[in-house]
């Protein structure tokens, strides 16, 4: 059985580990590795080896600290086929998928190999008399990053390297049931310059993250996953003293109004809500149609379209989506789809039970989709994160406009039209955060920034962009004056004044 440990800084030592959690490889079901789950005193030793590492690195000019970033980059890129095989044999999601999921990490990457012009302050010359003032942004010092299992390649991007590009030393804990990409990061970083120590991977599950949240020396703290355990994070973190940001789940909505293109939609949703078998944060598991007319036309479209759908093992390049991640999952999923079904929706196509000759142990969900979906049931108000599309109808602009603004999370929301004032009204007036117009997946690129809002993320920054550095430094602000040799005439018991 092989077995993935923790990556630490060379010759930092800890105990043999006594607790792991099984790795399975979803296409056959099969426990295919195990992850040691790291305590505290595996996160002590990391963090000791950060502490060491950090100072100096902070010191390193802004653009020898790029150009790791930039090396790091071609590593990865040289690499993509051999991480894109180990993040999909360990997560299910398809080839493809899995290169556009290290991909989008790599945006971030690239964002960062502009870190010196990123990180220069702010300067007033003669703000009072003699007087100038100007701004640094400075490192936190040790941060840690604690990652889901359904980008292992994406999110740990976001973090590690904003964190590291902005001087900072980062440990990251990513999910226990797909571990290994990190640990090949870490292992890149290093090669590509990166000091020992600057990038530490501790494995575990709550123990680990309980630790790190009430480590002291480490300053923040950037979690994504769900959003009770996300709450969880922030509430815990915030109490010891940390800067927290932590994003959650998600019910993204896609709006279709009568105007909309309906092939362009049907084809959209087929991707955005069934690819990666719908376990991403940005899928859209929830259509809905303005208009009984809209809702007749956009179903008829929608059953051939996911008939057509292919489920297959994830290296099959002909596959649509793979397996989902594990058996419990797929018992979730499957449990939600009997929910809806108890709830009093329309069950039209039934995705449970489903097998793929050859894979009969793997964990694969075949599509599912509901009709006649309403507010009030569960499956509707909580995330199923699986291959299930809901059509909630509406029958017009506002009361579709209404459903993601009241619903629990805020993720991501998309409006089909080819209206361009619906679309403006639309945009300013969803309570969600980030709004696709005709886009069905709108994670915006990486040098703006992304977040949710309602429950889908607590704290107030954003992941990458403009957002991250500020969540990864402190800024500092001098005010300066050169004595020109007089006593000056102010009142040095009276708070300054620049007037
Ligand atoms: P999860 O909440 O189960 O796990 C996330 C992390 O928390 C993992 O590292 C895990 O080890 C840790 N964890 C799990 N249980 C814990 C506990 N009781 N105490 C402390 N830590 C714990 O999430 P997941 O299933 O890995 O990922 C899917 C979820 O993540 C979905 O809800 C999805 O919407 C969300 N997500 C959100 C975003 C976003 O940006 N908003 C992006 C991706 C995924």
């Amino acid at each position: 059985m092989r077995d993935i440990s923790h990556s630490l800084a060379s010759g930092v030592t800890t105990a043999a580990p006594t607790r792991f959690s099984d790795v399975f490889d979803p296409n056959s079901g099969a426990v295919q590795a195990r992850v040691a789950l790291g305590d505290r005193a595996v996160l002590d030793a990391a963090v000791a080896a950060a502490k060491v590492a950090q100072p100096a690195w902070a010191v390193t000019n802004p653009q020898r600290r790029a150009r790791v970033m930039f090396e790091f980059k071609r590593l990865v890129e040289a690499r993509m086929d051999e991480l894109a095989y180990l993040l999909s044999s360990e997560h299910g999601k398809v080839i493809a998928d899995a290169k556009g999921d290290i991909q989008r990490g790599l945006d971030v990457i690239e964002f960062c190999c502009g870190i010196p012009h990123l990180l220069k302050g702010e300067y007033t010359q003669g703000a009072g008399p003699g007087i100038d003032v100007y701004s640094m942004r400075q490192p936190i010092g040790i941060g840690a990053g604690i990652t889901p299992f359904n980008f292992p390649a994406m999110i740990p991007l976001w973090m590690s390297g904003v964190a590291i590009a902005t001087g900072n030393a980062f440990l990251i804990k990513p999910s226990e049931r797909d571990p290994s990409v990190p640990v090949r990061f870490a292992e890149l970083f290093l090669e590509a310059g990166l000091p020992d120590g600057i990038c530490q991977v501790v494995q575990g599950d709550k123990e680990m993250v309980d630790a790190i949240l009430d480590h002291p020396d480490i300053a923040a703290v950037s979690f994504v996953g769900s959003s009770d355990i996300a709450h969880y994070v922030y509430n815990r973190g915030v109490a010891n003293g940390k800067r927290v940001q932590a994003m959650g789940g998600a019910k993204n909505h896609g709006i279709v109004m009568p105007d909309a293109d309906l092939d362009q939609v049907v084809n959209d949703l087929a991707g955005a809500a069934f690819g990666s078998a719908g376990e991403r944060c940005m899928a859209l598991p929830v259509v809905v149609p303005v208009g009984d007319k809209t809702a007749e036309a956009l179903r008829a479209k929608l059953i051939p379209a996911i008939d057509a759908l292919r489920v297959g093992v994830s290296t099959d390049a002909d596959a649509h989506y793979g397996p989902v991640v594990t058996a419990a999952h797929k018992a979730k999923v499957e449990g939600w789809i009997q929910k809806g079904v108890d709830e009093g929706a329309e069950l039209v196509v039934d995705g449970r039970g489903f097998t793929l000759q050859g894979h009969e142990n793997g964990f694969f969900v075949g599509p599912s989709l509901f009709d006649h979906v309403t507010t009030s049931m569960e499956s509707y108000k909580e995330e199923i994160f699986g291959p299930v599309l809901q059509i909630v109808r509406a029958a017009d602009f506002e009361a579709a406009l209404a459903l993601p603004s009241q619903h629990q999370y805020g993720n991501g929301v998309a409006l089909f039209t080819r209206n361009g004032h619906a679309a403006r009204e639309f945009a300013a007036r969803v309570n969600v955060g980030m709004v696709g117009i005709n886009v069905p997946i709108p994670v915006p690129v990486a040098y703006h920034t992304f977040g949710g809002w309602k429950r889908s993320a607590f704290g107030d920054t954003n992941q990458h962009g403009m957002e991250g550095v500020k969540f990864w430094t402190k800024v500092k602000t001098i005010t300066q004056r050169w004595p020109d040799g007089g006593v000056g005439d102010d009142n040095a018991f009276v708070i300054p004044t620049m007037g």
